[in-house]
């Protein structure tokens, strides 16, 4: 079952008299249970596709399905407790001045859900955290655990569906695999469906089952795993994103990406 849809999804900003084009008919599908990867260099229009999903950039053509009805635009409070977004700064997403357990039961409240203490507790030990973590600030965890942090709070609701952008493209190498990791170990877990944007063809391949490469607002490719393992790619655009991942690779030797 479809459970994610885009459906020939345009985005326009106009800014200061000037149109960006950031996505142009953008066709895509995920399944239920799904890991499906955007890629493609930065400024391509990945990230404008996640945050057109969650109501946060001008959709000028197209729709949005979630579970095959089309979004309501406000997304209104219903769609939280089914769709969550992780972004790539865990530095700029968690409120410096809030502890971990503020942060982590803001949803809860909001949503009239009981039970916070309990359900904090176990949100830091899904996520791999000491649950002394609890009452610290994010200026007291390294880049990784509030990553983790970010992971958690968007678990909190118990969502179908994860939007990750970049979601450790911040981290380095060898804590970049521990979230990756700790990302498929949820999924597996969960049943959850991920749509996941990365710049990185090679962290794609890792997480992803389906790619979507994107340039200039366009989607030009789509390539199943098999594909990429055999280099089934149509375009010298998709072939020049691979050698770029493979390059960071052979840079950064230690990023221990192995199939989990
Ligand atoms: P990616 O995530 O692939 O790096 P983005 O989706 O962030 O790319 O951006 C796609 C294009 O849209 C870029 O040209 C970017 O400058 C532009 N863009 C993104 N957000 C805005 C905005 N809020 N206002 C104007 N232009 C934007
Ligand atoms: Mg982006």
């Amino acid at each position: 079952m479809t459970l994610v849809e885009t459906e020939n999804l345009s985005v326009t900003f106009r800014a200061q008299g000037r149109e960006v084009r950031a996505v142009q008919d953008v066709s895509l599908t995920v399944a239920e249970g799904e890991s499906f990867g955007l890629v493609g260099e930065s400024g391509s229009g990945k990230s404008t596709i996640l945050r057109a999903i969650c109501g946060m950039a001008p959709v000028s053509a197209g729709t949005i399905r979630i579970g095959g009805k089309p979004l309501p635009t406000p997304r209104g409070p219903g769609f939280a407790t089914r769709v969550q977004m992780v972004f790539q700064d865990p530095y700029a997403s968690l409120h410096p001045r809030h502890t971990i357990d503020r942060t982590l039961s803001e949803p809860l409240a909001i949503h009239g859900i009981g039970g916070a203490d309990d359900r904090v507790i176990r949100a830091l030990q899904d996520v791999g955290l000491p649950t002394s973590f609890r009452f610290r600030y994010p200026h007291q965890l390294s880049g990784g655990q509030r990553q983790r942090v970010a992971i958690a709070r968007a678990l909190m609701l118990e969502p179908r569906i994860l939007l990750l952008d970049e979601p450790t493209s911040a981290l380095d190498a060898s804590v970049q695999a521990e979230v990756l990791n700790l990302l498929n170990r949820l999924r597996a877990e969960r049943g959850l469906t991920f749509l996941m944007v990365s710049h990185d063809l090679a962290v794609v391949d890792y997480m992803t089952d389906r790619v979507l490469v994107m340039k200039d607002g366009r989607a030009v490719e789509a390539l199943s795993r098999e594909d990429l393992a055999q280099s089934r790619m149509k375009t010298d655009y998709v072939r020049n994103l691979l050698a770029a991942s493979a390059d960071r690779m052979l840079e950064q030797p230690a990023t221990g990406m192995a199939p989990a």
